[in-house]
């Protein structure tokens, strides 16, 4: 072992390039269907404990060789992020709060026990590759380059203990609009048991062990005509999918709450959430929420919902809509959810999704796109 030697920290400006001799071309818009395509670049960094870590590399696409002791393959030691660059009218490229990806990445990786890094390097790196690719982000409406910085545990031991050896990569993938489902909106089977997340678990990280247990509840949905899963802890609503959901109901004053459930922990913080949360909680006062009249008061509450809470509203008529957010989907309107064999059939409205979640999707493309400015979300 080595004495006295300080790890290397990781370090974007020892990025080293190897381009790819032969490029590949950007699929057809019908085949930029998330994960189908990769673009011709990944950025690869590693740690090893005794010297810390690597010279970051960009290089062409490919496999990457591990242990088959290591620790992601026998305990899913993983964690991701997932995050796009989008093409705006100007022809410029642009990540949308970035910073606030890389927090979560960090967060995650330190729920794991995986080495640590400095979060701004890693996003200067990622710009880095976002620039070599940037033909690669489709100039089509609602199309964007799906971006997916990833974390394993590369210890190469079965032991069970933290993992001291890590790959930190990032590849890219052209991608178009995650749901095509026009006025019908996204059908979802709510489902408590198995369940995603719970008190005290992982739920709040974006972690690979979060995900794989979630597959087999995602098929029986589709079975039964889903196409995604309505997590519940218990009776309480969590989360859609991989996105967080929005209730959007009618008071008595004639004025509407819009209603999301809290951030205890059981809960993934989407980005696409909080940025949905700050959006309707600024209006009318600095609002860009386009198409929603001044006069429509909105009153953001993050608060537990039930599915009996949710059955009342519906019946007294006063859901008006029921929507999701994540970087995937964006905005997304719920046409239909299913409960203990039953039906709930949300309000159809014209042109696909009720008016704040339309005024929403509205807002937040235009800022990734550059043609809105809102705070400092959309960087180049
Ligand atoms: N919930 C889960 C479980 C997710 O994986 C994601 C995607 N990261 C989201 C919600 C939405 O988060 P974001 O808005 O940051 O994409």
């Amino acid at each position: 072992a080595q004495l006295n030697v300080p790890l290397t920290p990781l370090d974007s400006s020892k990025l080293r390039i190897t381009l790819a001799n032969t490029l590949k071309a950007l699929p057809p818009p019908e085949d930029q269907v998330i994960g189908k395509n990769y673009t011709d670049h990944m950025l690869v960094v590693t740690f090893d404990p005794a010297k810390g870590w690597s010279d970051p590399e960009i290089k062409p696409y490919g496999p990457l060789s591990i242990d088959p002791a290591c620790s992601v393959l026998q305990y899913g030691t993983s964690c991701f992020e997932g995050m796009k660059a989008y093409l705006g009218p100007d022809g410029k490229a642009r990540l949308f709060r970035p910073e606030q990806n890389m927090a979560r990445l960090k967060r995650s990786a330190d729920r794991l026990a995986l080495p640590s890094f400095n979060e701004l390097e890693v996003l200067k790196l990622l710009k880095r590759l976002v620039a070599i690719e940037r033909h690669w982000i489709p100039a089509l409406p609602g199309h964007s380059l799906y971006i997916r910085p990833t974390i394993i545990g590369t210890r190469p031991s079965i032991g069970v203990s933290a993992s001291d050896h890590t790959i930190l990569y990032i590849i890219m993938s052209p991608t178009g609009p995650y749901f095509r489902t026009g006025d019908e909106g996204i059908s979802l089977l709510a489902l408590g048991d198995p369940a995603r997340s719970w008190p005290g678990g992982i739920g709040g990280h974006k972690v690979g062990p979060n995900y794989s247990p979630g597959f087999k509840s995602l098929e029986q949905a589709r079975e039964l005509g889903y196409q995604q899963v309505l997590w519940l802890i218990g009776e309480k609503i969590s989360e859609a999918g991989i996105m967080n959901i929005f209730a959007v109901v009618k008071r008595d004053d004639g004025e509407y709450d819009v209603i999301t459930p809290p951030l205890d922990g059981t809960i993934l913080p989407g980005i696409t959430r909080q940025s949905a949360i700050e959006l309707v909680s600024a209006h009318p006062v600095r609002t860009i929420l386009p198409g929603l009249d001044d006069s429509i008061r909105l009153h953001l509450h993050e608060q537990d919902i039930t599915m009996t809470q949710l059955k009342a509203w519906f019946t007294e008529g006063r859901l008006t809509e029921i929507f999701v957010t994540g970087t995937a989907a964006l905005v997304g309107h719920i046409g239909r959810i299913g409960f203990k064999g039953e039906d709930i059939m949300l309000t159809r409205h014209e042109g696909g999704g009720g008016p704040v979640a339309r005024a929403l999707y509205e807002s937040i493309t235009a800022i990734q796109e550059g043609r809105e400015v809102w705070e400092d979300w959309s960087v180049l």
